[in-house]
């Protein structure tokens, strides 16, 4: 049968040509593991290493198609799954994750009256009108310094976090907006019992690095922000200064981060992260130190943490994590909960939680280093 061969080949190549070789999916969209166990591997290909494991039911989002795979981001790095196992969901049928974000959401109020209300996230957009310190105004989105609120009739606006009783930067500003921020924020509390000490915040993740991806596709970029900030504002209650890795949603390496650390005189150093497992009944927070100083740490954070939170107290433990390892201050990362597992999830997504989580975390801090 040698004269078929190259008929057969022929075909072959020309099937290839009429499959499209790569598709890229919508962003972001959703698929649900529809069989028992789906290992996630390092590239499109079944030789290619395995990096974990999903199981049914399982959520995952969705950026690029190939050859039958498709390619998600799994704890940070990116990742392939055989897409003949998954089950593309509509916006109906995904987790209802979201919509427990968008139900609880957050109010907030103006510090002062007649705060300038503008069209985009800065200074420079169009300042669309004033917005009044006696109403308060849900918090729908938050970008860098800026706030957008929800006003009537399904409109919004951008309103600097500086204004507002949810601030989120820290750096100076020259405007007439300054004046109004000086008049009405309280000063730092120098008199606190952390006053003179410097901590570093690193909110895990950002940019290009997703983190993990939990249940409904939510990433855990963008849950260190908020609880980095908080706790922010919580130490500077209490009188410390407060440095911020990264303050808005891009890139920032390891190196980079633990640098930021050692260019100053820093007290403590707490890098925040959320965990993530195929398993979804994993749970709980755990803390990891490196160095002996930050074994000390570590124990402070997570005795006051399992003291004020009620998700499940995993411990502490040594971990060579890049951060720990490189960076001359006592240091100490947390996993604060599981965004995998439905009960953290939707206590990790509350106000409550951060609230309590950055009282916790100040005050293992305080035990630590009086
Ligand atoms: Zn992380």
């Amino acid at each position: 049968m040698r004269p078929l061969r190259p008929i057969i080949t022929i075909g072959f190549i020309l099937l290839l040509l009429l499959i499209p070789i790569t598709g890229y999916a919508e962003s972001g969209k959703t698929y649900e593991v529809s069989t028992g166990v789906l290992n996630v591997r390092s590239e499109p290909s079944l030789q290619a290493d395995i990096l974990g494991m999903l199981t049914k039911g399982n959520q995952v989002n969705v950026f690029k198609e190939q050859y039958g795979w498709v390619q998600t981001y799994y704890q940070g790095k990116e990742a392939w799954i055989a897409k003949h196992h998954l089950i593309a969901l509509d916006e109906t049928q995904v987790s209802e994750v979201k919509q427990t974000a968008v139900l609880s959401a957050e109010m907030i109020t103006l510090t002062a009256d007649g705060v300038n209300i503008r069209s985009g996230p800065g200074e420079e957009y169009r300042v669309i009108g004033t917005a009044s310190s006696h109403k308060s105004y849900e918090l729908i989105h938050t970008e860098g310094d800026w706030h957008k609120i929800s006003l009537t009739e399904g409109k919004t606006a951008w309103v600097a976090s500086w204004l507002t009783n949810k601030s989120i930067g820290t750096k100076s500003r020259n405007n007439e907006e300054t004046k109004t921020e000086s008049k009405t924020l309280s000063p730092t509390n120098q008199s606190g019992s952390l006053s003179g000490r410097h901590i570093v915040l690193d909110p895990g993740h950002g940019g290009r690095d997703p983190g993990s991806i939990g249940l409904g596709g939510i990433y855990e970029k963008s849950l260190t922000s908020p609880i980095t900030n908080r706790v922010a504002d919580r130490l500077r209650n209490a009188g410390a200064k407060v440095t911020i890795t990264r303050e808005g949603d891009y890139y920032v390496s390891l190196e980079q981060r633990a640098a930021i650390s050692n260019s100053h005189q820093t007290d403590a150093f707490i890098s925040l992260h959320f965990n993530a497992y195929p398993i979804l009944s994993a749970q709980g927070i755990s803390t990891f130190y490196f160095s002996e100083s930050g074994q000390q740490l570590a124990k402070n954070v997570q005795a006051s943490l399992s003291s004020k939170v009620s998700l499940h107290n995993r411990g502490i433990h040594r971990e060579g994590y890049h951060v720990l390892r490189n960076t001359s201050a006592p240091a100490i990362l947390i996993e604060l909960g599981f965004i995998t597992n439905p009960y953290d999830l939707n206590i990790i997504q509350t106000v409550d939680y951060e609230k309590q989580a950055a009282e916790a975390i100040t005050s293992g801090l305080i035990d630590f280093l009086n």
